[in-house]
């Protein structure tokens, strides 16, 4: 008898009739306390926490680096250093962080802040001092440490809702500052009711030989998860025949009491047989690492249907330390044909655990003896090493270890598409990613000397829509780096960006206005820089690039002498089309 946890007991799976799978462990539950370092912090809000987002979740292209605060749909309220330290470093961009802020802490962590309305009236008179100083809306300031002590609890910020935000919330990190490894905030012990286990919603397989299938159909297979009793399993009591060596995917989500959001969830354990294959322990990871999300997922299905399926299968390349143990990289390779069971332990950091279990009947499939020669050429080498190809018309430059896992890159050519200038090469397989960035070069000197400098790398959204892919112009050919494997031609971006103002604005009297809001925008490479000012002086107007809008708020940069004042905003793209909208104003 193995003794189950009493959290767990409902658990205790039912005897199957295949009885030579016993598919019980000890569930080692992982909650807070285990992980030590109780109550570091304080909480960086004074209302009950509800989470939006879990430190380590899916998203496009990387992990979620911090916990999601909720805020009640408002902005404004008070955000509180959570610890004794020093503001670090102070950044405001248009997207992604909005505003943020970085406390130094002597216990050797870094909390972050972002999103945030505006800063607290000190660091708010330096940050613009800044602006001005440097006539950028944009900046990454570093205060020297004694510029800002601020002790625990302190009023730093206010929650907001800037950058990338969708929607009113705080994010909230705990860095380690040394390493500035991002570290899972909860297991910090803020005061968070989290009662439900994970959801489990799909279950994948993947046969990983060139001769293998799932079901007889295919290289992979997505079923829907059923809830039946304790456990998840397949619909109608599937088993899955399987030809050849297999990995297996799981999508899940955790949810949390009083609040509707999903997040992601904590630990992935995989055992085949009661043997484990897979451990993935969602506690750290550095930011140079994040965009190896697309080798922890199943990346060809994210690309075709938006679905985040965690794969657990380890690529050669992917060197995420959240994956604690493998075994084999998770491919599971039988030499005998035979029934076998699968179960998957997925659970929150609160050690709320779900469970899938499953039979698969495996046949092996038949691979042809090879020679030793042939044998020490399949050694996996390409990802370790630099692929430069050239082709007619094109050169394309892959680096060391940008691929995850061996791969034959593959480029072929279509006609020119209308209103293009080059083929339309075609670059690998779009549902392969790529941990850095290739480079692309394409001979575009059939584009007239005079349009060359509005010349751009296209390439197509999953609509086959093009889309901008930036570029330079060099000896006749247009370079440029890019993550994304695809279809790449060369067209040119000639039409300037469009300024509008979101206010009545031209003649108008401003006196009782508080700001000045215009609305900005381009059609394909994007907006690249603006510059407002006012009876030629410049002005902070701040961007909120989700909302395409500008926003200067009057201060006391804004000219006083006079009635009448003219105001200037100029906005160029990324291949340098300018507009300039002027208007005059009464104030
Ligand atoms: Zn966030």
């Amino acid at each position: 008898m193995i003794a189950i946890p009493d959290s767990l007991s409902g658990l205790r799976p039912r005897r199957l009739t295949a009885a030579f799978c016993i598919c019980l462990l000890g569930l080692a539950v992982m909650s807070r306390t285990a992980l030590g370092a109780e109550r570091m912090f304080r909480p960086p809000l004074e209302i009950p926490l509800y989470l939006a987002a879990t430190f380590g979740e899916l998203r496009s292209n990387h992990f979620h680096g911090g916990i999601d605060i909720k805020t009640q749909s408002v902005e404004g309220f008070p955000v509180h250093a959570v610890a004794d330290g020093y503001v670090s470093r102070i950044k405001v961009e248009p997207g992604g962080y909005g505003h943020a802020l970085y406390i130094d802490h002597p216990n050797g962590y870094t909390s972050v802040y972002a999103h945030l309305s505006r800063y607290a009236d000190e660091i708010k008179d330096y940050v613009r001092a800044q602006q001005y100083a440097r006539k950028m809306f944009s900046v990454d300031l570093f205060p020297p440490a004694g510029r800002f002590q601020v002790k625990a609890g302190e009023i730093v910020a206010f929650s907001g809702n800037t950058g990338g935000s969708t929607g009113p919330h705080l994010h909230f990190e705990i860095r380690n500052t040394a390493t500035q490894y991002g570290t899972n905030a909860l297991q910090y012990g803020f005061d968070i009711v989290d009662r439900i286990p994970p959801t489990i919603r799909k279950l994948s397989l993947y046969a990983m030989q060139d001769e293998g299938a799932i079901d007889r159909a295919g290289k992979t297979q997505l079923y829907n998860a059923v809830k039946t009793g304790a456990y998840y399993t397949l619909p109608d009591g599937h088993i899955p025949v399987i030809t050849g060596d297999f990995a297996v995917g799981i999508e899940t989500i955790d949810m949390m009491d009083d609040t509707p959001n999903q997040d992601g969830p904590y630990s992935i354990r995989l055992y085949v047989d009661s043997v484990l294959y897979y451990r993935l322990e969602v506690d750290a990871f550095s930011f140079d690492e994040t965009r190896a999300l697309n080798s922890l997922i199943d990346y060809a299905t994210y690309v075709d249907t938006r679905d985040m399926i965690y794969k657990m299968y380890v690529s050669p390349n992917n060197r995420l330390p959240m994956i604690k143990e493998h075994r084999n990289r998770g491919v599971v390779s039988f030499k005998e044909a035979g029934l076998h069971c699968i179960r998957i332990e997925v659970a929150d950091i609160e050690g709320n655990t779900s469970v899938a279990q499953f039979y698969v009947r495996h046949e092996p499939c038949y691979t042809p003896p090879i020679s030793e020669e042939v044998a020490r050429l399949l050694q996996p080498v390409k990802y370790k090493q630099r692929q430069h190809i050239v082709e007619d018309g094109i050169t394309i430059d892959i680096p060391a270890y940008a691929l995850y896992d061996e791969e034959d890159i593959r480029c072929t050519v279509s006609p020119r598409l209308p209103g293009m200038f080059t083929p339309t090469y075609h670059i690998h397989d779009r549902h392969t990613p790529l941990h850095k960035r290739m480079t692309l070069s394409i001979r575009a000197d059939s584009i007239p000397e005079q349009f060359r400098s509005q010349a751009v790398l296209v390439t197509f959204n999953n609509a086959g829509m093009p889309v901008s892919a930036g570029g330079t112009w060099k000896d006749g050919f247009m370079e440029g780096s890019t993550y994304t494997f695809g279809e790449y031609t060369v067209g040119l971006d000639t039409v300037p960006p469009v300024i509008r103002p979101a206010m009545n604005m031209d003649g108008a009297d401003l006196s009782r206005m508080q700001d000045i809001r215009i609305l900005i925008s381009d059609n394909f490479s994007g907006i690249k820089t603006y510059e407002g000012t006012i009876d030629g002086q410049w002005v902070l107007f701040e961007y909120d690039s989700k909302n395409d809008l500008l926003t200067y708020t009057f201060d006391e940069h804004c000219p006083v002498t006079g009635a009448s004042h003219t105001l200037q905003m100029k906005v160029t793209d990324g291949v340098g089309n300018t507009s300039i909208y002027t208007a005059t104003f009464k104030r």
